[in-house]
């Protein structure tokens, strides 16, 4: 058999480089096992607050069913305070915690009227109905920048210029292609900005980042802030 000098090392070589190679993917599969066991835990805890909110929203009526058991009220009386319960939303016991609970419990059980429930709910929602605003008047201003933009540079037809600031093509600055337009490269930028939401994270609300379709419209989703729902 020929020795050749050498191969020994080589192997050697390309054992440790796959023995590293190996590490290294131990090591990223424990990371993403990690990952994945503290997102499950996270979603567990999250459904778990979340029917326990589900459970809250139903003691008001609760409630009523048991005035009505044990005939604190007539049939009729409780006929008419169960048509209140629909009006009792989520948002209520979601954002008005134990405030809110209890004004929906005192609502719903006749200990307060129809206009006073209303007052309160509204004082109690006042922030969150705020923050709603926010972010709907801004996606609705963003929109109507980008479909201005839209329009007036569709209305400057040509193939040599920037269809938005009308600046020159030339070798080194091109035009590029976006919405049936040719656009310079700051103009490019700039409709990209106009036509990105980059999202919101509020106290009670959460809006992933989301691009805006220019039809003036664009669907955005709002959605409850988690942790809002974790920690309370
Ligand atoms: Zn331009």
């Amino acid at each position: 058999m020929l020795y050749v000098p050498g191969v020994t090392s080589v192997n050697a070589a390309s054992n440790r480089s796959r023995r590293q190679a190996q590490l290294r993917a131990n090591r990223e599969r424990r990371e993403l096992q990690k990952q994945y066991m503290r997102l499950a835990a996270k979603s567990e805890k999250f459904q778990r607050r979340l029917k326990a909110i589900e459970q809250k929203r139903d003691k008001p009526v609760q409630l009523l069913k048991e005035m009505y058991a044990s005939s604190k009220i007539d049939s009729k009386r409780y006929a008419r305070l169960l048509k209140r319960d629909k009006n009792v939303a989520i948002d209520l016991v979601v954002f008005g915690k134990g405030a809110g609970l209890k004004l929906a419990s005192r609502y719903v059980s006749g200990q307060i009227s129809e206009d006073q429930f209303e007052t309160l709910k509204d004082e109690i929602l006042g922030a969150p109905e705020a923050e709603k605003d926010v972010i709907i008047r801004t996606i609705k201003e963003q929109t109507e920048r980008a479909t201005e933009f839209l329009h007036k540079a569709q209305e400057f037809k040509s193939s040599t210029q920037c269809n938005s600031c009308g600046k020159q093509k030339k070798f080194f600055s091109p035009l590029r292609a976006s919405h049936d337009l040719l656009l310079c490269k700051g103009c490019i930028m700039m409709l990209h900005d106009l036509t990105s939401f980059s999202g919101y994270q509020g106290h009670y609300y959460i809006v992933e980042p989301t691009e805006i379709i220019i039809d003036g419209k664009t669907n955005l989703t709002i959605s409850i802030k988690e942790d809002y729902i974790l920690d309370s």
